[in-house]
């Protein structure tokens, strides 16, 4: 009998972490996408979408569909699903392993202003009027609109339904990866003075750090959330070897 493995995801993590165990015939993995992203890249394993309804959902959902184990590939500042899946898992005696992507380390030529929230970074940015490229989800672009004298270029995967968004806000629609010289360009184009970001950690989006660094320009950091994890996994492979040394439930 194959091991019900419930993905948590909506990262690169969790999209290779399905990639590697698709076909695998000693697992059974169901990948659960939040539905942020109305047309998400395809996925080659089952995948269901939307949210559990909290902590008693998601343990709800752990029984109804049996699941061995759960596996929390979700992004770093995902806290909320996290804290909700350590509840879950703690309450039904389901095993969980936590995917976590190590952060991003300042480089000596690195500007960076590390600050706690969105609305720290929004307040970092100060008095006098800035070009600031906001690398950030669509749901936290409202915390701008507090600082309305700056000039925004924000680039989303979607874009936002917030009515409350900063007045003078440029919006590019573009998913990740990025690349190093294509992100100098961009940001000595646009004339940009600041960027705001997430320590996201990765490969994917880290040509913008680099960019940053190149061009001498400060990055207003936003710090890591705490997040909750259960058992803390280096990477995929040593996910899968942790996965394939647990039998399922009621063997
Ligand atoms: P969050 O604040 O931690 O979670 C908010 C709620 O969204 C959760 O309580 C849960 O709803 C639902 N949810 C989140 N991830 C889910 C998943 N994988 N499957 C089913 N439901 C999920 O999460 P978020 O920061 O809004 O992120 C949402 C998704 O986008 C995550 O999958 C995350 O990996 C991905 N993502 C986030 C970021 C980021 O910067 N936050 C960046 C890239 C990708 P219920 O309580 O109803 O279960």
């Amino acid at each position: 009998m194959a091991l019900k493995v419930l993905i948590l995801g909506g990262t690169t993590e969790a999209s290779a972490l399905a990639r590697k165990v698709a076909g695998d015939a000693r697992l059974a993995p169901l990948l659960s996408l939040a539905g942020r992203t109305s047309s998400p890249r395809p996925q080659p394993i089952p995948t269901r979408v939307g949210g559990f309804g909290g902590i008693e959902g998601l343990a709800r959902f752990l029984r109804s569909e049996a699941i061995d184990v759960v596996v929390d590939a979700t992004h770093p500042y995902a806290d909320q699903m996290s804290a909700h899946a350590v509840a879950a898992c703690r309450e039904t005696g389901v095993p969980l392993a936590s995917l976590a992507r190590p952060e991003w380390q300042r480089a000596p030529a690195d500007r960076w202003q590390v600050v706690a929230d969105t609305e720290a970074a929004a307040h970092a940015l100060g008095r006098e009027p800035r070009r600031v490229f906001l690398s950030l989800g669509r749901q936290e672009l409202h915390a701008f609109a507090r600082a309305p004298q700056h000039h925004y270029l924000a680039r989303l995967i979607e874009r936002p339904d917030q009515t409350t968004l900063p007045p003078d806000l440029h919006l590019m629609q573009a998913r990740g990866p990025f690349d190093r010289s294509a992100e100098e360009r961009l940001l000595r184009e646009e004339r940009i003075d600041v960027m705001v970001s997430k320590n996201a950690g990765g490969a994917a989006t880290y040509a913008k750090i680099e960019a940053a660094r190149a061009l001498g320009l400060p990055v207003v950091m936003i710090a890591r959330p705490h997040k909750p994890a259960g058992v803390a996994m280096a990477d995929i492979e040593a996910c899968v070897a942790w996965l394939h040394g647990l039998a399922p439930r009621g063997v």
